[in-house]
């Protein structure tokens, strides 16, 4: 649905050669730091701005030069921008009212918003009568009741409090469940983006890093950006030795392909294995000394040299800082990241 673009805002470069497929009736996240360019990415979607050059396209149409009032796009951005004058009704009835939609069609539709959004008891009251979940449900009715093919969400849930941002995601997902829409959500939360299943990508400086399903990009991480902006991996520096990679933790060996002669290896804390939670493997077997052991209820979190190495295991583990303990890095979650290390 993006094709190429580029868009800079004086001589600063926001988006380079930004392409993206979005399935029809997806839930899809892009997820990267501030300042990476994802709100002019989704500007640009809805007609907000306009690109430097790449396309845009909207149910197969070429929409690059189609004003935002004549695209199929809604979108709800992060202050959700209700009418304060406005009751919650009437927020909702608004965009319909300008289009001069007969008045059975917006009681039909804004009525029927309500119901789904559970809204009906709060009809008429005003924005500064409900909380701030309440306020994102209006705000979404008020895009969803122009039927949108697509849905754009600029960090919609980033006025709320933790506690109410999970419950809201949930709702969300829900929504999104019932209804034939497409939403494209920026968020520079990680749970979040991952949270909301479907496909995601990871920007950073206004390029695109790396798309996937969460489980793909999580699990197998491009290179060394993706690796860590999402939940820091162990990153180990290695040469190259034949089919030996030389690590701080000793030879280790990797199912992937490898490029380079010297580069970076990554693996997830919670996939090294304790020694004893398996039978003895020949290969990827490393003694370790516990540096620091912190217990967090559900899982052990384990600071480990050499490395430093993070390993989070089952709190059936109760190592002491001193002991040495022997890990297991499958050699299938042991990643092998992109790019030579200078
Ligand atoms: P955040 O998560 O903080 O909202 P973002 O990833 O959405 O960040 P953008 O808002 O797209 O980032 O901004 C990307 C870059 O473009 C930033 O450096 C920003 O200052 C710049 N920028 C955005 N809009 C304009 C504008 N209208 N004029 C000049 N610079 C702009």
């Amino acid at each position: 649905m993006v094709a190429q673009i580029n868009k800079s805002f004086g001589n600063h470069h926001v988006l380079r050669d930004v392409s993206l497929a979005v399935s029809k009736g997806e839930f899809f996240t892009l997820l990267g730091p501030s300042g990476c360019g994802k709100t002019t990415l989704l500007r640009l979607i809805a007609g907000l701005e306009l690109p430097d050059s790449g396309s845009i396209f909207l149910g197969g149409q070429d929409v690059t030069t189609v004003p935002a009032n004549k695209r199929q796009v809604n979108t709800v951005f992060q202050s959700y921008a209700l009418f304060p004058h406005l009751n919650v009704l009437e927020n909702i009835a608004f965009g319909l009212k300008a289009r001069k939609v007969d008045p059975v069609t917006i009681k039909h539709k804004v009525d029927r918003m309500l119901e789904t959004l559970r809204l009906s008891d709060l009809s008429k009251r005003f924005p500064s009568q409900i909380s701030g979940g309440q306020k994102q449900r209006v705000a979404l009715a008020r895009a969803l009741v122009n039927e949108p093919n697509v849905l754009l969400l600029d960090e919609p849930m980033s006025a709320l409090d933790p506690h109410l941002r999970t419950q809201v995601q949930a709702e969300l997902l829900e929504l999104h469940r019932q209804i034939d829409t497409t939403f494209i959500m920026v968020t520079h939360d990680q749970g979040e983006a991952m949270f909301m299943g479907g496909h995601l990508a990871v920007m950073r400086d206004g390029q695109m890093v790396q798309m996937g399903t969460p489980r793909e990009v999580y699990s197998r991480p491009k290179n060394k950006f993706v690796a860590e902006f999402l939940w820091g991996a162990n990153i180990l520096l290695a040469t190259r030795d034949g089919d030996r990679m030389m690590t701080t933790l000793g030879p280790l060996k990797t199912d992937d392909q490898v490029s380079w002669s010297q580069g970076h290896l990554a693996i997830r804390p919670e996939l090294i294995v304790l020694e004893d939670e398996l039978a003895r493997p020949k290969d990827n077997l490393v003694r370790a000394k516990v540096i620091q052991a912190i217990y967090r209820g559900a899982s052990v979190e384990l600071l480990l040299d050499p490395g430093p190495v993070k390993v989070v295991t089952s709190p059936r583990f109760n190592p002491q800082p001193g002991e040495t303990v022997s890990l297991f890095i499958p050699s299938a979650d042991l990643v092998a990241l992109e790019g030579q290390a200078a």
